[in-house]
This record gives C-alpha cells, sequence and structure tokens, in this order.
C-alpha cells in the first residue's frame, strides 16, 4: 500500500479531481469530510459528536479524526488517495509515524493552490449528490446536472452541504489558513511534493494530476 495526499483549502477541488482520478488510476479514494458526512446523516454516535463543528465549519479533533483513519487503512492493501486529511501538522505528524510503523511509504502529496477570492462563487454554486455511496460533485455555474437536482449518476436527489453558505465557508477558510501554513511546510521539503494550480479548468488539472501520479509510478 502506498499513501497520497490531495492539498488544498476548501472548494479547491480536491474532491472532485479526487473521483475522477481514481477512475483512471488503481487507487482507493479516502475523503474524511465523506466519512463524517456518512456519519452525520446517519445519526451515529460519531455523527451525533462531529454534527456542530462541521456545520459551523469547525475542524473535528485530530484523535477523532486519527482513529478513523488509521482503523480504515488498518488491513488495506490498495493505494490510497486521501482527500481532506491530514489538514493539521499533528494530522501529518500522526500519519507519518502510523505509515512507519506499518513499513508503508508516503507516495504523492500535490496541492492544489487556488485564491480565496474564487472559491465562495465555487462552494456556494456547489451541490453534492445525497447518496452516500456516491457522493458525486456538481455546481451550479460549471458542471450542472442533467435533470435539475437530480444525480446523473445514481437518481438521488442533490443537495447544499450545510457547511457550503457563506458565512460556515469563511469560518472553514478561517481554520485552513490557521492550520495550513505549518502542514505545508511539513510537506514542502519532501522529494514527493509537488504543486498544482488550481485556477483552471477542471479538466487541465485532472489531465495534471494524472500525468504527475504516472511519473512517479
Ligand atoms: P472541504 O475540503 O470542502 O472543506 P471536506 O469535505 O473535506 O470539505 O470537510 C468538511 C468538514 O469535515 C470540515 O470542515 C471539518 O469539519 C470536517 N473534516 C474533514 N476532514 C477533516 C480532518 N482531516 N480534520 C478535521 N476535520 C475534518
Amino acid at each position: 500500500m502506498k499513501v497520497h495526499v490531495l492539498l488544498g483549502p476548501p472548494g479547491s477541488g480536491k474532491g472532485t479531481q479526487a473521483k475522477h482520478l481514481v477512475e483512471k488510476l488503481p487507487l482507493i479514494h479516502l475523503s474524511t469530510g465523506d466519512i463524517l458526512r456518512d456519519a452525520v446523516s446517519k445519526g451515529t454516535e460519531l455523527g451525533l459528536r462531529v454534527k456542530a463543528n462541521m456545520a459551523s465549519g469547525k475542524l473535528v479533533d485530530d484523535n477523532t479524526v486519527n482513529g478513523i483513519v488509521f482503523a480504515r487503512l488498518q488491513d488495506e492493501t490498495n493505494d490510497i488517495l486521501f482527500d481532506g486529511y491530514p489538514r493539521t501538522l499533528f494530522q501529518a505528524e500522526s500519519l507519518q509515524t502510523f505509515l512507519s510503523s506499518q513499513g508503508t511509504a508516503l507516495g504523492l502529496v500535490v496541492d492544489i493552490e487556488i485564491q480565496e477570492q474564487e472559491l465562495e462563487v465555487r462552494v456556494v454554486n456547489r451541490r453534492v449528490c445525497s447518496n452516500p455511496d456516491c457522493c458525486a460533485i456538481y455546481n451550479l455555474n460549471s458542471k450542472t446536472p442533467q435533470v435539475e437536482g437530480i444525480c446523473d449518476l445514481c437518481g438521488s436527489p442533490l443537495k447544499h452541504r450545510s457547511d457550503d453558505t457563506p458565512q460556515a465557508l469563511h469560518s472553514r477558510l478561517l481554520e485552513f489558513n490557521k492550520t495550513f501554513e505549518p502542514l505545508q511546510s511539513f510537506y514542502k521539503g519532501k522529494p514527493n511534493y509537488r504543486y498544482v494550480e488550481g485556477n483552471r479548468p477542471p479538466e487541465l488539472i485532472h489531465d495534471r494530476l494524472v500525468q504527475l501520479f504516472q511519473e512517479q509510478a
């Protein structure tokens, strides 16, 4: 198993890119946001615990997120593509310790960068499939579904994430700006760190990502 990481602010396109990459490459997509949202919608003990933080755009605590991730990685043999994890320096260090203990290598770390003013337009217009096994992502400006409000892939209703309001985005960006610099510094010196300009059409970013993954395979 190898573990790859996508970094970038909320709305930078990590989820969209990850979903397309795993259609083409032998990787499993792990989004901590999707896992946590699924727990919230099912009303599990975990979901009830993290619901308020998620809706207001605050981070879930490191130990909870690390616990979910390490349990998921335990018996995994496939290569993993993380989206939304690690999000803090502590999570990155914990992941590193976990990987070393398993004799597993960190693969690519791809940093998708984008200016903050772009993000609100993207996030406010984002719609996601309500089926937790699908989680397809649409955008009312740039990627509309064929039938309004319905997922092209599975036919479930689309919804607006409760943290995709301007207020919650503001709080997510504050969190992001607080935690990102040390996280980025942790990875920047590593040989597998790559930077990608995120303010471009998704297809171009996809092609660049495929190229990066093929180069290092
Ligand atoms: P985005 O990248 O658009 O902000 P995500 O789907 O990755 O959205 O995450 C949504 C929310 O889930 C975050 O605002 C946070 O509350 C929680 N979350 C997801 N991943 C993590 C993580 N690694 N650490 C802490 N909280 C997380």
